[in-house]
């Protein structure tokens, strides 16, 4: 079980996850993208303040393990800490594989999905 604890120190408890199928369109609290009606997602039901449901990609829930998001954020993991740390990541790949073009004029960022892509990419086969 998750556990994070906010600046106020109330504690958000993951009651639960599921890897369930969408029965309609929904949106990746991470990435912000749609979750495609039929499409399967991770499902985290969690009570702060309140019982709500937080749904995401499984590719995104999985990058989120993968470079310990969770473990870094000291309230809830939100969207904005996941593009922060995805954008960061990026940077950090890119810069290793190719630094000249990074720095140079011409480089131009790629959206946030395709950078998310990129970062998935190198670290989920
Ligand atoms: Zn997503």
């Amino acid at each position: 079980m998750k556990i994070a604890v906010n600046k106020l120190n109330t504690i958000m408890k993951v009651l639960s996850t599921s890897k369930p199928k969408a029965r309609k369109q929904y949106t990746c609290e991470f990435c912000y993208g749609k979750i495609e009606k039929n499409e399967v997602y991770s499902s985290q039901v969690c009570v702060y303040d309140t019982i709500y449901t937080f749904r995401s990609h499984l590719a995104c829930d999985k990058i989120a393990n993968k470079l310990q998001m969770y473990e870094d954020v000291n309230e809830e993991l939100s969207g904005y800490d996941f593009h922060e740390c995805i954008r960061e990541e990026f940077r950090i790949i890119w810069i290793a594989k190719d630094t000249n073009h990074f720095e140079s004029k011409e480089f131009i960022i790629p959206s946030f999905q395709d950078q998310l892509k990129f970062v998935i990419s190198n670290h989920i086969n």
